[in-house]
């Protein structure tokens, strides 16, 4: 595995840095819990490091690929196994790639993009049936943050999805070794899109909006009053701040608004 990084002319731009440890490439593609013959589908496979482990696992596999200097090596290296789409993931339909199949999603993502992947994948119309992926040690504990530290992304997350956070994944297990740790996190459980998760995300939004502000001034745009009382209704401070809401105490609050 070692000689082959550095035949490789890594870019800083793309977030190219490739795990370089057997173990914490089988844990990643150990949480996705792969069934045989299910479809993944794997964002950014490098050199296909984590690619040969999902082989292992199943046959119908598709890798989304954007650096065109991987491209010759990837199709040479898995030949006719897997379908390679050279492409920037953040332009992808699922829908048709998929053929409206089922799928799961996995990779170790570019950090600077995992956010946008993220929420992509939670909100498009074809969902996955499950995500694993490796991010940045500290987004996924905002991912999975609970009231009263809970986060916007938290929010988002378990609006769309169950989470699991599994091994961190220390830097120098990264060729080139980035600044930060990575970790493994699966959503699973992927909710459908409804019209009543888009109104709440968006009060969820604006109640998050300044961060230091009490939710009822963030809220305003509702009626500060009817937000105070349906706070005291639900036996919450009127002086509660986003961060603190579960998200079942944000669906209850939302409900109470718009009745
Ligand atoms: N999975 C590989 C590994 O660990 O050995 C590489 C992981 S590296 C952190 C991120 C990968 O995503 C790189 O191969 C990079 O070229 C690719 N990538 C970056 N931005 C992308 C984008 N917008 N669309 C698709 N792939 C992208």
């Amino acid at each position: 595995m070692n000689n082959d990084y550095y035949s490789h002319h890594f870019k800083k731009s793309l977030g190219q840095n490739f795990l370089n440890n057997k173990k914490y490439i089988n844990e990643l593609v150990d949480s996705l819990e792969i069934k045989n013959d299910e479809l993944v589908i794997e964002i950014g496979p490098g050199k296909g490091y984590v690619t040969e482990e999902i082989l292992k696992r199943t046959n119908k596999l598709i890798l989304i690929e954007k650096d065109d200097s991987l491209i010759p090596y990837l199709t040479d290296k898995f030949n006719k196994q897997v379908k390679i789409i050279h492409q920037d993931v953040l332009e992808i339909d699922f829908s048709e790639i998929t053929a409206k199949q089922p799928y799961k999603v996995i990779g170790s993502l570019p950090y600077n993009i995992s956010k946008r992947i993220i929420y992509n994948l939670l909100t498009n119309t074809h969902k996955p049936v499950q995500i694993s992926l490796i991010i940045q040690k500290e987004v996924a504990k905002e991912y999975s943050a609970k009231a009263p530290k809970s986060t916007i992304l938290s929010n988002f997350a378990s609006l769309h999805s169950d989470i699991k956070l599994s091994k961190v994944v220390p830097s120098i297990y990264f060729t080139p070794k980035p600044k930060v740790d990575g970790q493994i996190i699966t959503f699973s459980n992927i909710a459908e899109n409804n019209i009543n998760s888009k109104d709440l995300w968006r009060l969820i939004r604006i109640g998050f909006s300044s961060p230091r502000k009490i939710l009822a001034s963030n809220l305003k745009e509702y009626g500060k009053d009817k937000i105070v009382e349906a706070l005291i209704k639900l036996d919450l401070s009127e002086k509660s701040r986003a961060s603190e809401l579960t998200l079942v105490q944000w669906e209850k609050l939302y409900e109470l608004i718009i009745n």
